[in-house]
């Protein structure tokens, strides 16, 4: 038995099953094969990657195909052994494959609730402006997570090419989703630098951070994340993937070591060759205890009160079997 397993940073398009895809494709006449290799999607470099995601997003066509991918990719999660998981859901690709985004959000919620219902697993959705689709395009998906009354949606968060505009362009739409009641979180310190991370606390006024691994090139910054008790969604997977960091590299014990609170996550698992279950073993690697990950992860969740302590005593109870030391933050 291992300890239960939490996930916060996991995008749905980007986590679709190698099997699942080529049904999609076979139903609709599309070719894919050229983009995979084995049970993982193939690309080259960043651009190449961005480009074999939209078309692997471009498969699902119907309500119906993101209800059974929200219910695949979270049971997937739940046989890992995961008690709870936030998926980021992007209307903007929904609307590109021409589905209304509320009936999107709904298919998904429906695929959440089905994957509680038969694998016992607890799921949220953040909903995420695409930071290169501009300005407008963010602060719409903002007010459509603001107003889409759909009680799954308890998240908003700024993906995409982070390269692209400044943090303090969305302050706006962050705006929005903070009347709301969201919790807030945005992509940084991936691509771009410490600085970048620093801008985004400031501008965005987020409790996340997605990745923000690069924050340990600025020891000021690694200082504030811990100062400021904010969380760091790490996918130690997805940053050696992509040429981030190498594995011997990778900062994610040294952040911790910093007092800074880290959780790990999958971000694309097919696309990286990763799930959760290696996500949690590389950290073991790396001496960091799965249950102090887990206890974060959920401290982090943007969940209501009750649910969070209901998943806190859930695992509080599985170490205690495990015969864990008593939580230590
Ligand atoms: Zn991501």
């Amino acid at each position: 038995m291992t300890a239960p397993l939490a996930e916060l940073h996991c995008h749905l398009e980007g986590a679709m099953p190698v099997a699942m895809a080529r049904e999609l494709a076979a139903r609709e006449g599309i070719a894919i094969e050229d983009a995979i290799a084995g049970e993982r999607y193939r690309w080259n470099g960043f651009t190449g990657f961005l480009e074999t995601y939209d078309r692997i997003a471009a498969l699902l066509r119907r309500p119906e195909d993101y209800r059974a991918l929200a219910h695949a990719v979270l049971g997937s999660i739940a046989r890992q052994g995961a008690i709870y998981a936030e998926l980021t859901v992007s209307p903007d690709h929904a609307r590109r494959s021409g589905l209304d985004p509320l009936a999107y959000l709904g298919a998904v919620a429906a695929g959440a609730h089905e994957a509680e219902r038969r694998h016992g697993i607890t799921a949220r959705l953040t909903v995420v402006g695409v930071r290169h689709f501009g300005v407008e395009a963010v602060e719409a998906a903002a007010r459509l997570a603001a107003t889409a009354a759909e009680p799954l949606v308890t998240g908003f968060g700024l993906a995409g090419d982070e390269r692209v505009g400044r943090a303090a362009d969305f302050a706006h739409a962050f705006g929005i989703a903070r009347d709301a009641g969201l919790g807030l979180t945005a992509h940084a310190g991936e691509f771009a630098g410490a600085a970048a991370v620093d801008e985004t606390l400031d501008a965005l006024g987020v409790s996340r951070i997605g990745h923000g691994v690069r924050a340990v090139e600025d020891r000021r910054v690694v200082e504030r994340l811990a100062r400021e008790g904010v969380t760091l969604e790490v996918c130690p997977g997805s940053n050696v993937a992509l040429g981030v960091f190498s594995p011997e590299d990778h900062p994610l014990r040294a952040l911790r070591e910093a007092g800074v609170r880290v959780t790990v996550s999958t971000d694309d698992p097919p696309f990286f060759g990763t799930d959760l279950a290696a996500e949690y073993a590389f950290a073991r690697t790396r001496g960091l205890d799965p249950v102090m990950l887990t206890r974060q992860a959920i401290e982090a969740a943007f969940v209501d009160e009750p649910t969070r302590q209901r998943l806190l005593e859930k695992l509080a109870l599985a170490a205690l079997r495990l015969g864990a030391p008593p939580a230590t933050r």
